[in-house]
């Protein structure tokens, strides 16, 4: 059997989670917590990221610090995970959803424009498959229209645009290192905040709405409530298996790239032919190998095709729903415009296994699968 995903597991995690319960501190940072930031904000060349306890939570606050309000309006794709709805309309804002680009399957910048009204307070890019949208124009759209923009990173680690890291390049990033993400902490994920000035309120309204880390720096001698907040901060246990990831974040990367550039030569000839769709990687960007996927003709073929890899015992997988035909979409968000691209694209879309470690012989197993279903 072939999984989809396997979680990754890198040896060196095992000293440090017992180094974490050897320092007696295992709530939030602690040492590992202070490595892993640095880390972050050392690749991504943003003078602050904070480790938070899921990507779903870091856009929860960054929605707190951008001040959405009851009745403000987010832009944003309807092609997306519901974590980057959730935060917005938590705080009673409305999601207004955009089409998608077929070609990267990320929003479609060119409909920006056509959504923003007197109520727009943000936009919220998400970097699909770790494929950068084209931020250079999103960036442009939203200083015109004083617009903040969140950037939805959660599969961008070690994702460029331009050579600027993803989620550095918004008012705000948000990256997830849960389970299934290139690297994980289980449940977790961190927030990238881009202006200095937005660096301390970001602290305080993690820990909880006090300025318990001005008063751990000795900048203050006592703490106390200032703000609204909640507790996003995550255990040192996480972050301590996490570090053991970002020590060797390179050799990582260049692990799923291996089994990502067999996929694409392995399958070209498929796409050449024109039975397939590879992804496509616009020369600004430089990905991750977060995902391979390909698309099938239709609906139809692909469930056809998963049907067919899992009698070879090939796990394959499919998402999403786009977020403007589920119940809660309905309720909190309306599409702007003509739904060309996402619900079709969505519906041809299908991952394929890859993860840390996985076989070479594994891939070119997936890869002989779907060649046979082709030419059958
Ligand atoms: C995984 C993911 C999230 C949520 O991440 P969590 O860390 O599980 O909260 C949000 N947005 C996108 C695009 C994702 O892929």
């Amino acid at each position: 059997m072939i999984n989809f995903n396997e979680p990754i597991m890198v040896e060196k995690a095992f000293d440090y989670v017992r180094e974490a319960i050897n320092n007696k501190k295992l709530s939030g940072d602690g040492e590992f917590t202070k490595r892993c930031n640095f880390w972050l904000e050392k690749w991504s060349g943003a003078p602050k990221v904070l480790l938070t306890t899921s990507c779903t939570h870091a856009t929860e606050m960054a929605a707190i610090l951008a001040d959405i309000k009851p009745g403000d309006e987010v832009i944003m794709p309807a092609y997306t995970f519901v974590s980057t709805a959730d935060a917005f309309v938590l705080r009673g804002a409305k999601a207004k959803f955009v089409d998608i680009r077929p070609d990267t399957m990320n929003m479609d910048e060119k409909l920006i424009e056509e959504a923003i009204t007197e109520k727009t307070k943000a936009i919220v890019p998400v970097h699909y498959a770790g494929v950068a949208c084209e931020m250079d124009t999103i960036m442009e759209i939203a200083k015109k229209h004083n617009l903040r923009v969140i950037e939805d990173a959660a599969q961008g680690v070690m994702s460029t645009y331009k050579g600027r890291a993803l989620g550095s390049i918004g008012d705000y990033g948000c990256y997830s290192f849960h389970e299934t993400k290139n690297y994980s902490m289980g449940e977790g994920g961190a927030l990238v905040i881009r202006d200095k000035d937005n660096c301390e309120m970001a602290e305080i309204v993690r820990e909880k709405g006090t300025n318990r880390s001005k008063f751990f720096r000795g900048q203050i001698d006592k703490y106390t409530w200032v703000e609204a907040g909640s507790s996003y901060l995550p255990s040192e246990l996480n972050a301590a298996y996490l570090w053991a990831q970002l020590e060797i974040a390179d050799n990582i990367f260049n692990n799923r790239m291996e089994s990502w550039n067999l996929y694409w030569e392995g399958l070209r000839g498929l796409s050449e032919s024109g039975k397939i769709q590879l992804p496509f990687i616009p020369n600004e960007c430089n990905h991750n190998a977060h995902m391979f996927y390909i698309k099938a003709k239709d609906l139809d073929e692909r469930t056809k095709l998963i049907s067919y890899l899992k009698s070879k015992g090939i796990n394959s997988v499919f998402h999403y729903i786009p977020l403007h035909t589920a119940p809660a979409g309905k309720r909190y968000g309306e599409f702007v415009g003509e739904d060309v691209y996402t619900t079709k694209e969505s519906e041809r879309l299908l991952r394929l296994p890859l993860y840390y470690g996985m076989k070479k012989i594994d891939v070119e197993r997936v890869i002989d699968a779907i060649m046979e279903f082709y030419t059958k």
